[in-house]
């Protein structure tokens, strides 16, 4: 057999002659490098697919770099590092994930795109693999459609930055089984994160509630209300939020804040969910935040 498997520390299959459980991830950028950080930490084998090789390059450092600080800090051992990184393994070829146990899908928040990787994936993947989303907001219920599977496919929207936030909100969509609720819920607390259940409604609670406000964050910016860093502070020493809702769209990434309150718009056609136009305009140019280099503030 080919293997296109890649261990950050060898260089061969190895890793696949055990009985750890398999997590894939698909996408590699802010979110799906944090959760396979997190699953490797967790004692899973972990797949982790992307389009180009740059981009898993890519996320392969931010791993380590991220793994490097909590060493650093105390919170894991040098074994534990060096477990984790060798349990992960890069592939651009997501036929390759066809034996894992559990794939957690982290592409752009795009419905054309998920849609199309819920498909692959129910052809791909073994009757029993569990087919989960980390979308912010897009449905459950559609994705689950693209599948025959519908009873094994759920949201498992983890925050950003993933290594950090307790939060894992389990999304339940309409055929949605209690059995794949169950092993979700035992994943993310292995995970050594908090699972909370919600159903399946445009933005679900998080970011129904959150995008809103970081919108209206940018219009007061947009309407000369106050300044960037007069709004985040009054946000940060007024509510005692830990950061504003500006520092917060760049840590989230604009382009991703932007198909989010699209997302709200469509579902609830309400004009309280339209985007403003400094964020449609920011993310036109290229301006996304943290991972663009240049947002609200620059990085
Ligand atoms: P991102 O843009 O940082 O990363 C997306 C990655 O997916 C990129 O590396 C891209 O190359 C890859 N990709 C695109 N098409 C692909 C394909 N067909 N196959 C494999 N990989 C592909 O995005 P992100 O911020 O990590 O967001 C990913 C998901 O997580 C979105 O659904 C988003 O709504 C959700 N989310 C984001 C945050 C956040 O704070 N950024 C928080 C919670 C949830």
């Amino acid at each position: 057999m080919h293997w296109r498997w890649r261990g950050f520390c060898c260089d061969s299959g190895e890793n696949l002659i055990n009985d750890k459980k398999t997590i894939a991830v698909i996408g590699s950028g802010t979110m799906g490098n944090g959760i396979a950080h997190v699953a490797a930490l967790s004692g899973y084998l972990v797949f982790l697919v992307d389009i180009k090789k740059e981009f898993l390059d890519k996320a392969a450092n931010t791993i380590s770099a991220n793994l490097l600080k909590q060493l650093d800090k105390g919170l894991i051992s040098k074994s534990q590092k060096k477990d984790a990184l060798n349990s992960i393994n890069m592939t651009t070829n997501i036929t390759d994930i066809a034996n894992a146990d559990l794939v957690i899908e982290a592409v752009p928040e795009n419905a054309d795109i998920k849609n199309e990787i819920f498909s692959n994936l129910d052809d791909i993947c073994g009757s029993a693999t569990i087919l989960a989303s980390n979308t912010s907001s897009i449905s459950i219920a559609k994705l689950a459609s693209k599948t025959n599977r519908p009873d094994k496919v759920i949201g498992m929207h983890f925050m950003n930055p993933v290594p950090i936030m307790k939060l894992v909100e389990v999304v339940i969509g309409p055929e949605t089984s209690s059995l794949t609720k169950n092993i979700i819920f035992d994943i993310a607390k292995q995970m050594n994160k908090i699972p909370i259940e919600c159903n399946d409604y445009p933005g679900f609670v998080s970011n129904r509630i959150l995008m809103p406000m970081i919108n209206e964050g940018i219009l007061c910016l947009e309407q000369g209300v106050a300044t960037k860093e007069s709004i985040d502070q009054i946000m940060t020493l007024g509510m005692a939020h830990p950061m504003g809702p500006l520092r917060l769209a760049d840590l989230i990434g604009l382009d991703i804040c932007l198909d989010i309150m699209n997302v709200l718009f469509d579902g609830f056609e309400d004009e309280k969910y339209k985007p403003s136009e400094l964020l449609e305009n920011m993310v036109k140019k290229g301006n996304l935040g943290r991972k663009s280099g240049k947002g609200f503030y620059n990085y």
